[in-house]
């Protein structure tokens, strides 16, 4: 199998969204002034910077390492919801990629939905709850979705591939940003049922959710840093 997202490419997403989620900070804690206690754009660039400063430290071996080495210094640095939420996240990505040098595409997306699945296991959110999740989940189905149209499991071996995997990859990350941001918009006309802002019940309506925004910035990295690989 082609590998795709190696070690090195994996530090590029992870530094790529550290830059996004800095270049994003006052809109983060913006979105959460309006329906939580302004502190989004701070955890997240604060935990973000830690991370980045693990990477320079030491650059894990492998790609499970590396992502749990996110997920541990999330988990560590940032309080909130959004700390255990992500850190979970990278945590069961990690175990997912297993410690390999470099994941396909295919490898890459289970290890998003196995990250995925780490935030509803222990965030409880559903789809339409007007969290990070209602971006994530879009993503990664639009990930596997295109992955798996580019390269059907049935089609005769002897045919040529339409497209190289790089491409393919590529593609997939585009149409998983699309549906992130897609997602991200959506939540503003959904009324929150977790977190701080369901407190607000009727007046969380009109407002984008701020972690389903550093959600789409968390894909749309990934579209950027992978693409090069
Ligand atoms: P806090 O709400 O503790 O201040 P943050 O402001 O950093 O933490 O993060 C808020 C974001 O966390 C919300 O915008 C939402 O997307 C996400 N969130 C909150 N609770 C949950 C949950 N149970 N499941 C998934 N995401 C959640
Ligand atoms: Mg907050």
């Amino acid at each position: 199998m082609t590998a795709l997202v190696d070690v090195e490419a994996l530090d590029r997403w992870i530094r790529e969204f550290a830059g996004q989620v800095a270049a994003h900070k006052e809109l983060l804690t913006q979105l959460d002034a309006a329906i939580g206690d302004a502190d989004h754009g701070a955890n997240m660039d604060r935990g973000m910077t830690a991370v980045v400063a693990a990477l320079d430290g030491s650059r894990p071996a492998n790609a499970g390492l590396l992502l749990k080495q996110v997920g541990m210094t999330l988990v560590s640095t940032v309080g909130g919801a959004s700390g255990p939420l992500y850190g979970t996240f990278f945590l069961r990505m990690a175990t997912a990629s297993g410690e390999v040098t470099a994941l396909d595409g295919q490898a890459f997306a289970k290890a998003l939905r196995a990250g995925l699945e780490g935030v509803v296991s222990r965030g409880k959110a559903e789809a339409g709850d007007k969290t990070m999740y209602d971006a994530l989940a879009p993503a990664v189905e639009a990930l596997e979705g295109t992955l798996s149209a580019a390269a059907p499991l049935t089609e005769a071996p002897t045919e040529a591939p339409t497209e190289a995997p790089t491409e393919a990859l590529t593609e997939a990350l585009r149409s998983a940003t699309r549906a992130a941001e897609d997602g991200r918009d959506a939540t503003i006309a959904m009324l929150a049922r977790k977190g701080r802002a369901s407190y607000l019940g009727e007046r969380s309506v009109g407002h984008q959710d701020p972690g389903a925004t550093s959600a789409a910035l968390l894909v749309a990295a990934a579209a950027t840093a992978l693409a090069q690989s």
